[in-house]
């Protein structure tokens, strides 16, 4: 049985990978420091001889007894939100905690994929963003601290491959959404279906013209997998190309929810990208992967996903919004 070690398993993209993982006969070793995980995202799993969990900071020196096949390294905050929030914690595990488990995947003679991301590009002055192209980053800005981690990630991964001959896969994830993400994190999708189920006014940063294309959770942790199944060592975007406006996001939540919200507009974050797109001519070729998930169809499935929440979780992600 192949054994699989999954860091950030309590997150969003982490707990999708440990089913997924467990579906295909996997050991899986869901490991999480829970800072902005949350274990009801894999308490389903708790009861499977096939499935363990370690609560531990990966920054730290990393330590799993038996012998791991893969190693798919998924810990990182992953909103601007909280990068503001904990920044250094941010920089930490695209760095240290990569080195830590690249040392073990050495260490193991185990596959490792590591998680990048669009951000690599930064606010791209190439439009759509194709792997070769090297970005547009502010190291300093308040999203540095998770994009130049993303970059480092990426080059000491590269170093490992090619110094150590490591087994090595490099994912860019553009902006995906689904069930498990966290109502409070900031992050759009979230923010709005939270702000139509309290019956809040949508909350446009900027005016809105600024574009994202989004991804439904089952088509990325299929791009996911194929990756590290490929031989394929250089990054890949797995993304969907269907690009939108925020503004015509916005409007898409509210006929949707049926709710009649207006829309209000806030300032723009500081580096907020204007625009955000993947060409996935390389997954396409290589993968054999392209998104099957229609945008009005996922975020179906997400709005029912919310809408069952508990009512004090909904609430309660509201209550972090309060000045
Ligand atoms: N955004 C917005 N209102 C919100 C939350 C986000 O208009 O309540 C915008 C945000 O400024 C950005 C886009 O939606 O342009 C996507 O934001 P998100 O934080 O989801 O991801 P990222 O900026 O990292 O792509």
């Amino acid at each position: 049985m192949k054994k699989t070690l999954i860091t950030g398993a309590a997150g969003f993209l982490g707990s999708h990978l440990c089913d997924r993982f467990i579906a295909e006969g996997h050991h899986v070793i869901g490991m999480d420091n829970l800072i902005t995980g949350d274990l009801r995202n894999i308490e389903h799993l708790f009861h499977l001889d096939r499935f363990d969990f370690y609560h531990h900071d990966v920054s730290k020196f990393v330590h799993v007894p038996s012998k791991m096949d893969y190693i798919l390294h998924f810990a990182s905050p992953a909103s601007p939100i909280d990068y503001l929030k904990i920044p250094i914690e941010t920089l930490k595990v695209g760095s240290l905690g990569t080195l830590n488990l690249l040392g073990l995947a050495r260490d193991h003679k185990a596959r490792i994929l590591v998680a990048s991301t669009s951000e690599v590009y930064g606010d791209p002055l190439v439009h759509p963003q194709n792997e070769d192209y090297y970005g547009n980053v502010s190291p300093i800005g308040p999203r540095g601290v998770y994009d130049e981690a993303k970059r480092f990630m990426e080059s000491i991964t590269m170093a490992y491959h090619r110094h150590h001959g490591l087994d090595t896969r490099i994912v860019r994830i553009f902006n995906t959404y689904g069930s498990r993400m966290r109502l409070n994190d900031g992050r759009v999708v979230p923010a709005f279906m939270g702000q139509a189920l309290r019956g809040e006014d949508l909350t446009v940063f900027g005016d809105g013209s600024q574009t994202r294309s989004f991804t439904y959770i089952d088509d990325q942790v299929e791009g996911i997998y194929r990756l590290l199944m490929s031989d394929y060592v250089e990054p890949i975007n797995i993304g969907n190309p269907d690009e939108t406006t925020i503004l015509e996001f916005a409007e898409e939540i509210i006929k949707l929810t049926g709710t009649d919200q207006k829309i209000v507009f806030k300032p723009l974050p500081q580096d907020d990208p204007l625009q955000r797109q993947p060409d996935i001519t390389r997954a396409k070729e290589i993968l054999r992967w392209e998104p099957k998930v229609h945008r009005s169809e996922g975020l179906k499935k997400v709005y029912d996903y919310f809408k069952s929440l508990p009512h004090d979780q909904l609430w309660e992600a509201h209550r972090d919004f309060l000045p």
